[in-house]
């Protein structure tokens, strides 16, 4: 943003969870208050409603698995296999944490319930968003579309640069080099572009359809072992009530209103500057795992949007939706099912000159969801850059170093496990 000289974000913004019961999680700016190791400043800031504290210190030997996940290759083998909800299970958190904490971060970090996530998956991300260090929750937001306030500065910026931006083109093929170990073109139906490299910035769903239409792809197998990787559906709605309804934080999160789907609304009157003066509200509800909402019409939609609104803030079931946009995302996001690692694919490709981006491509920065979208697709470019001999290699920032606490956990416990290995026989399941 710094570098396109645009502010297009909100400042810090506090967010509230609710249940069916109501209120249940309001969280401070964490940053704002005095820092502590993490993760307590996460467990001791954090203003719960309703769980008690013995349900949150059920917590604490869970931190071990923190630790001892450290988002190398070797961890990932070892907790990867193993479901979320059979992680925190053996680790003992009580019930009403798993239900009431965990697995709402989950059904909204991960986009499915516990029984379905892969616990490296699981760890990996609540380290990253949550865990990692007491600023990490907190969050600004977009004040506009991502499209106009983003991602237009951003073409045009390309195209001041000489590159052009071809929008409504579906890649549907690519063309294979005389060699048969590059990749000389991409097809764009009718169209063929003639390349020097490829990187495939797309997601799981879109990557599968390309494979199974391009025989130069099918066969090789980190492309067709895509197929064994899934996805999960999303439901988006923005409605227009008519009136002022007050809702006390821009962002909140909700869970146990179905049991498989976790959904997030926004206050975009707080948020998005058109929406600023309004005298109506304008919230955007998202539904993820919504697998049952897809088939519904927007006439069946709109009512249960508006009764789990109600749910939460009662003055939504007063209020009549004057106009709306309903988005149905089918397969739309990576789901890390549990034992998907090994059919996750790096960055560069058996294709000399040809790389992958995204969410579910697996490096080793530690980010997540589009900071890790972001990252690979910068290290495909390097990758392409350093390949190609030409082009300036794009500056990547590391995630903030871990705690000087954790590091040196993580230290002893890789040295009790290098240890262990030299006498112990590798003779049980990771
Ligand atoms: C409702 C919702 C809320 C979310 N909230 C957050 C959040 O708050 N924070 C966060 O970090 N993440 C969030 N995410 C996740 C985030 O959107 C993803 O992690 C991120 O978009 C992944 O980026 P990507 O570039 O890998 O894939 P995508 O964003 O899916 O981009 C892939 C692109 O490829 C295009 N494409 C597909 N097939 C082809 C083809 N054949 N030819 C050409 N183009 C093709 C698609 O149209 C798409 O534009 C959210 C997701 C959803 C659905």
């Amino acid at each position: 943003m710094d570098e396109l000289d645009i502010q297009p974000f909100t400042p810090f913004t506090r967010s509230d969870q609710y249940s069916p019961a109501g209120l249940e999680v309001e969280s401070p700016i964490f940053q704002d208050l005095p820092l502590l190791p993490s993760p307590l400043g996460t467990f001791v800031y954090t203003q719960f409603k309703r769980l008690p504290l013995s349900d949150r210190l059920s917590a604490l030997p869970l931190l071990y698995a923190v630790v001892d996940f450290d988002n190398s290759d070797e961890a990932w083998r070892r907790y990867d296999s193993v479901t979320a909800r059979e992680l925190f299970k053996q680790f003992g958190v009580s019930e009403r944490l798993y239900r009431e904490s965990f697995e709402p971060m989950l059904l909204v970090g991960l986009f499915a319930p516990g029984e379905q996530c892969s616990a490296a998956a699981a760890l990996g991300m609540l380290y990253y968003f949550i865990l990692a260090h007491q600023p990490d929750f907190d969050v600004v937001w977009c004040r506009g579309t991502v499209g106009e306030w983003i991602f237009r500065p951003w073409v045009q910026a390309i195209e001041r640069m000489g590159g052009a931006v071809l929008a409504n083109r579906r890649v549907s093929d690519v063309r294979l080099s005389a060699t048969g170990d590059r990749l000389s073109a991409v097809v764009c139906g009718d169209e063929v572009f003639a390349a020097d490299a490829v990187i495939f910035s797309v997601g799981i769903t879109g990557m599968k359809k390309i494979v199974a239409g391009s025989s130069a792809l099918r066969s090789r197998p980190e492309f067709g072992n895509v197929s064994n990787l899934g996805a999960i559906d999303v439901l988006a709605t923005r409605l227009w009530f008519d009136r002022k309804i007050k809702i006390p934080k821009p962002s909140n999160a909700c869970f146990g209103f179905q049991p498989t789907t976790g959904w997030t609304f926004f206050d975009l009157n707080a948020l998005h500057d058109e929406y600023k003066n309004e005298p109506d509200t304008v919230v955007e509800a998202d539904f993820y795992h919504a697998n049952q909402f897809l088939p519904l019409s927007d006439a069946e939609i709109l009512p249960l949007v508006q009764q789990d609104l109600a749910q939460c803030i009662p003055d939504f079931a007063q209020a009549q939706i004057i106009d709306y946009s309903v988005i149905r995302l089918p397969q739309a996001v990576s789901h890390f099912a549990p034992g998907s690692y090994r059919y996750l694919p790096p960055t560069q490709t058996s294709l000399s000159n040809v790389f992958l981006s995204g969410d579910w491509v697996v490096n080793r920065h530690g980010s997540w969801s589009q900071e890790k979208a972001y990252v690979t697709g910068l290290e495909a470019a390097n990758l392409a850059i350093a390949q190609l001999q030409q082009g300036t290699f794009a500056k990547i920032v590391p995630v903030e170093a871990d705690q000087p606490h954790i590091a040196a956990a993580r230290q002893v416990n890789r040295a009790l496990r290098q240890l262990g290995s030299k006498v112990l026989p590798s003779f049980w399941l990771p």
